[in-house]
């Protein structure tokens, strides 16, 4: 465990906003998260071993992976953030077509990625590079490229923060849809902290392993394999290492790397609606842009091809550039303050409605 006092958020977060935080406490495993949290709760004496803190209780508290989905505000932050870093991955059984592995909550999302695509595990290769920590990935339900992580998931060990004791929840207790799940949406959300996630992959030796289906990796495969690795691979058996490879190559040339620039990735949520909401098809159908059937039955449209109509692509904002390359996406360029940021937002959001009639609802979530 390690304890600090005023952190500025803007540091723990790659959109690089907010002021600071009373105390961040760095957990290595699931004793010292139930320790932070009993001690923010109930107050009394904390101690990393060099540094001793007191709390009355109770202090408001915010669990943080890799700070790639979360915003900080200027007001900062008056608890104590805790930052999620128990590290490990483990395959825990196997049979002859799928095996289990499961992974620390604070692993690096793509340090795992990477292990199972060099154990030629198939079920997460499109979710390559996808920035932050294994914790968080069930959490908004991360997905790209035609995968999406409910889809692998067996079931999460978490911390329930109400009870005072460690649970494991199965796949459908946690309800996952497009960026919502039971951990983000509803009454329990922000109840249960996960410590770690466990996998059901496939072996990509085996067949039912899944082909892309994701047009624009599709066609990059298609485009940049060789001829001879073309005779080897056909639309079904592409290995998961040549679909990580095809993705990262995409996202590397698509989206901000928050290394260099800050970011939350995207910034607005798809619109999705019931296939019934004639209201909503109408007005889509009306944008002109592509409207797409999704495999719960509902109806989406992208929200980077509204703002991308609405005039915003490259577009400059109180700081803020709304990416060329996938409008979805706001790059913090030069915003001095989440004011700043909150500002860019208004004008888009006020764009698109003005425009297209659709309210457009923001992904990152912030610390409050
Ligand atoms: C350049 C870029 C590209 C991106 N591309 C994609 C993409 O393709 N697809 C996609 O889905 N997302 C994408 N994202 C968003 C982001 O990478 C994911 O949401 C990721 O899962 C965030 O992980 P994190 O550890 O940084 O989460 P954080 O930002 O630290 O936390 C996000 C939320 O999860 C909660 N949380 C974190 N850890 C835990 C835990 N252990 N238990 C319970 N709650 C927890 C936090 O409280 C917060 O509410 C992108 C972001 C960036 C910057």
């Amino acid at each position: 465990m390690k304890i600090r006092e005023n952190v500025l958020i803007s540091e723990l977060t790659t959109m690089r906003l907010g002021g600071e935080a009373r105390y961040v406490i760095e957990v290595d495993n699931k004793w010292q998260l139930k320790t932070v949290i009993d001690w923010a709760e109930d107050g009394g004496e904390l101690s990393d071993g060099k540094k001793i803190i007191q709390s009355e209780g109770p202090l408001p508290w915010f669990v943080l992976g890799g700070g790639a989905n979360t915003i900080g505000r200027d007001e900062g932050f008056p608890g104590v953030i805790i930052l999620m870093r128990e590290n490990w991955i483990d395959i825990i059984d196997a049979t002859e077509e799928n095996v289990m592995v499961a992974a620390g909550a604070g692993t690096v999302w793509d340090d795992f990625v990477r292990f199972t695509v060099e154990h030629n595990f198939s079920g997460v290769e499109c979710l390559a590079k996808i920035p932050g920590t294994v914790g968080a990935a069930p959490v908004q339900n991360i997905g790209a490229y035609g995968q999406e992580v409910s889809q692998t998931i067996d079931h999460v060990e978490a911390y329930d923060t109400v009870a005072r004791e460690f649970v494991i929840l199965g796949r459908d207790e946690m309800k996952m849809s497009y960026r919502e799940t039971l951990f983000n949406t509803g009454p329990e959300a922000g109840r249960y902290i996960i410590t770690s996630v466990a996998f059901i992959l496939y072996d990509a030796d085996f067949e039912g392993m899944r082909p892309p289906f994701y047009n624009s990796l599709q066609k990059y495969l298609d485009e940049n394999l060789g001829a001879k690795d073309k005779e080897i691979y056909n639309l079904e058996g592409y290995p998961p290492e040549v679909l990580y490879n095809g993705v990262s190559a995409i996202r590397g040339d698509k989206l901000p790397d928050p290394s260099v620039s800050a970011s939350s990735g995207s910034f607005f949520r798809n619109i999705y609606f019931e296939s019934s909401n004639t209201e909503a098809l109408a007005l889509a159908e009306k944008s002109g842009c592509k409207i797409y059937d999704k495999p719960d039955g509902r109806k989406m449209i992208n929200t980077g091809a509204l703002i991308e109509k609405a005039g915003f692509s490259g577009k400059l904002l109180h700081g803020m550039r709304v990416s060329e390359k996938a409008s979805l996406v706001l790059i913090n360029e030069s915003a001095k303050s989440y004011a700043d940021l909150a500002a860019a937002r208004a004008e888009i959001s006020a764009g698109v409605l003005d425009k297209f009639g659709f309210e457009i609802r923001q992904e990152p979530v912030e610390i409050v």
